[in-house]
């Protein structure tokens, strides 16, 4: 836990908390202050304000400090959505598929999701977790802070279990909070049935829970997958057993899966990529966290993208993720984010608002997080420019001038300067 001041900022977004997910027109309030600087005290925000009244009350001697002139502060990113645990590329079915092959014609060829639960199933745990370090890395310098990751290339109950105790001892390898979701319900391995397989997820689920270590029961529902009743079952036990829902709605299908997450009572519900502006209206209103996922859409060639617009409209809260996992290598948040904006035509607030305190929102943790509010946890990242617009108008390139988890500066002596 760490003191540190960051001070003469060109930005400083505040994204202020005002108790709730923001949606409709705050979806976009940055709280942007000018010239402004934070004051850090055992790894808790302590002050936000312009650089002059901030030295004036928190520049004491010795304080480690970092120059943002011409830099741009912001709460540290929060990543809701990635599979990082797995062994294999499928970057030779990619190709097969920008040639003109059908997801079904790659599934047929044994490619796939369950092509990964078999790879990741056989690999030696030593090789799994040197692939969650070596990711780990790369999104930490994409500017996140926060990092949700899933099970769910197991399927069995043994092997969903023991992803799940890999992904706590890989809490050790990075300096980023990890939010661990259980997605035993990810896809139906081969030579079952959904209905059957749902019966096996519910009888894993109280497992899970003795086991201690998931925060989140992730439930697929899509079209060919899981369908509506089954991913109430789902939502339903959790409920009755006290873990908290995510979903994976409307990726590749219209499922009704965003009409089942809301009613299931459900955190958040992820792509909704093929969600009917019918059903977004007649949802209307809602706690539950939409999670767009902009890269999911560009990689997947989708044929349509989720309507960010109507969501927001329709006073959801929106939240913006990667989905790092076997066929999306994307890793930075930040281009993430760049690409959000023109991608669903959206402000560069709206996204980033979805990348701090509304994904603070879908992982239950804006109580210390997503915000720079004194009292919260002091997670920041610095990117280079002088204004958050400009993340969208540097899609790709190497923004994130620093990333500060508690205090604590983490990218290295030469993005920034600081002086004792
Ligand atoms: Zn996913």
């Amino acid at each position: 836990m760490s003191d540190l001041n960051v001070v003469n900022a060109a930005s400083l977004a505040r994204v202020p908390d005002n108790g709730a997910a923001r949606r409709g027109r705050s979806q976009g309030e940055l709280g942007v202050i000018a010239d402004g600087a934070i004051a850090i005290r055992d790894g808790l925000i302590a002050a936000v304000g312009r650089t002059d009244s901030i030295l004036r009350d928190w520049g004491d001697d010795g304080v480690p400090t970092i120059d943002a002139t011409g830099m741009t502060v912001l709460p540290g990113l929060i990543e809701c959505h990635s599979h990082p645990l797995f062994a294999f590329h499928r970057h030779g079915e990619y190709t097969r598929r920008l040639a003109g092959a059908s997801l079904q014609e790659i599934a047929a060829a044994g490619g796939g999701i369950l092509a990964t639960v078999k790879t990741t199933r056989d690999a030696a745990d030593g090789e799994l977790l040197d692939g969650l370090r070596s990711a780990y890395d790369r999104i930490l310098a994409g500017g996140v802070t926060t990092l949700e990751v899933k099970s769910g290339y197991g399927l069995t109950e043994g092997t969903e279990l023991h992803q799940l105790e890999l992904l706590e001892r890989s809490r050790s390898m990075t300096p980023m909070s990890l939010v661990i979701s259980f997605l035993g319900a990810h896809v139906v391995p081969a030579g079952l049935d959904a209905e059957t397989c749902t019966g096996q997820v519910l009888e894993m689920l109280p497992k899970v829970i003795e086991q201690g270590l998931a925060s989140f029961h992730d439930v697929t529902c899509e079209r060919g997958l899981f369908t509506p009743g089954q991913a109430s079952a789902m939502f339903e036990r959790s409920r009755e057993l006290g873990i908290p829902t995510r979903a994976h709605a409307d990726a590749w299908q219209y499922s009704e899966g965003w009409r089942t997450s809301v009613r299931g009572g459900a955190v958040s519900a992820e792509h909704l990529t093929y969600t009917p502006d019918d059903e977004i209206r007649e949802v209307g209103a809602t706690d539950t966290v939409a999670v767009l996922l902009p890269q999911a859409e560009l990689i997947y060639m989708t044929e349509r993208r989720a309507n960010a617009r109507l969501l927001i409209e329709q006073q959801v809260p929106l939240a913006i993720a990667t989905d790092y996992c076997s066929s999306i290598h994307a890793t930075s948040l930040a281009t993430t984010i760049g690409i959000a904006a023109p991608w669903f035509r959206i402000t560069p607030a709206e996204a980033i608002v979805g990348a701090t305190l509304n994904a603070a929102y879908a992982l239950n943790l804006h109580s210390d997080r997503g915000s720079l509010d004194p009292g919260k946890r002091g997670d920041l990242t610095i990117l280079s420019g002088p204004h958050p617009d400009e993340l969208c108008m540097s899609v790709g390139q190497s923004v994130v001038a620093e990333v500060v988890i508690a205090g604590e500066p983490l990218l290295g002596e030469n993005r920034v300067s600081r002086r004792a």
